[in-house]
């Protein structure tokens, strides 16, 4: 049987990263981003590389409640069952509670928690039907530490963790894995441009490796938790 994954933000950092793995285990991917010509490339590049595998996608920013909604029946109008869903799309902005732009936290909020929110409800309820899902969001360490140069990006990722610990309860009588992926400083565009070597950080590939293997084990076992980090340990902000 045919299986799809659903991860959101797919064509750069930890959600490509993770597009490529499953698509190697046959999958077929459902994605979506704000940029269309990148998932053009995207369906290309993987088509090409995993003939089995076919790539839908939806230009989507999921920071507006409207587009998320307009994914959904994006998804909806393919007719198929989702069987892994990663909540990704994210985006990290520096800075402090105290002097920060008073929009930073409602932008935070919008993308890295109620895309999430938004997008879980709105597949859950067939995971239910079926008793089958697998339900991971990229939260952060940044979901545990609260870093002094995290400002409210640190709130966004605490209150993320929060939802998928609540989900895990809410869950686990419905037979749905949930896992929550806590990485460390992962290289990716986030990170272009900083001045410390590419193998301080950790690899995108071993995020997506860690969420494939965390998947592949028997439905009898959840791997709750992923908390990754650099062998160096954390990045000082
Ligand atoms: P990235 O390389 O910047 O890629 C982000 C992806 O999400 C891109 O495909 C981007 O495409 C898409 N995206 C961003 N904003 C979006 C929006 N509003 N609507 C739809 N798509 C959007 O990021 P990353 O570093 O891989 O991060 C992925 C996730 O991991 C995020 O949740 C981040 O907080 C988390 N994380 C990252 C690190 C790290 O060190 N890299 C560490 C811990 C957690 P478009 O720009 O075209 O929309």
């Amino acid at each position: 049987m045919q299986k799809y994954l659903v991860v959101t933000g797919g064509t750069k950092g930890i959600g490509r990263a993770i597009i490529g793995r499953f698509a190697a285990e046959g999958f077929h991917i459902i994605t979506c981003s704000r940029n269309q010509q990148d998932l053009e490339k995207l369906k290309l590049e993987i088509e090409e590389l995993y003939t089995f595998s076919k790539v839908f996608y939806l230009a989507t920013d999921v920071s507006q409640e409207g587009e998320i909604r307009r994914f959904l029946d994006y998804i909806q109008s393919l007719n198929v069952k989702v069987d892994v869903l990663v909540n990704n799309a994210g985006f990290f902005i520096p800075g402090t509670i105290h002097n920060e732009n008073e929009n930073v936290l409602r932008e935070m909020i919008n993308t890295n928690l109620y895309s999430a929110y938004d997008l879980t409800k709105g597949l859950v309820g067939d995971m239910i039907k079926r008793r089958d899902g697998h339900i991971f969001t990229i939260c952060s360490t940044a979901s545990i530490t609260a870093y002094t140069n995290g400002g409210s990006y640190c709130i966004a990722k605490h209150a993320l963790y929060g939802m998928t610990r609540v989900l895990r309860e809410e869950l686990k009588d419905h037979n749905i894995r949930v896992t929550a992926v806590l990485p460390g400083a992962t290289y990716t565009a986030s990170w272009e441009g900083v001045d410390l070597p590419k193998d301080r950080f950790m690899k995108p590939e071993d995020v997506a490796n860690a969420i494939w293997n965390a998947h592949s084990i028997s439905k009898q076992t959840v791997i709750e938790e992923l908390l990754l980090r650099p062998q160096l340990g954390d990045i000082p902000g």
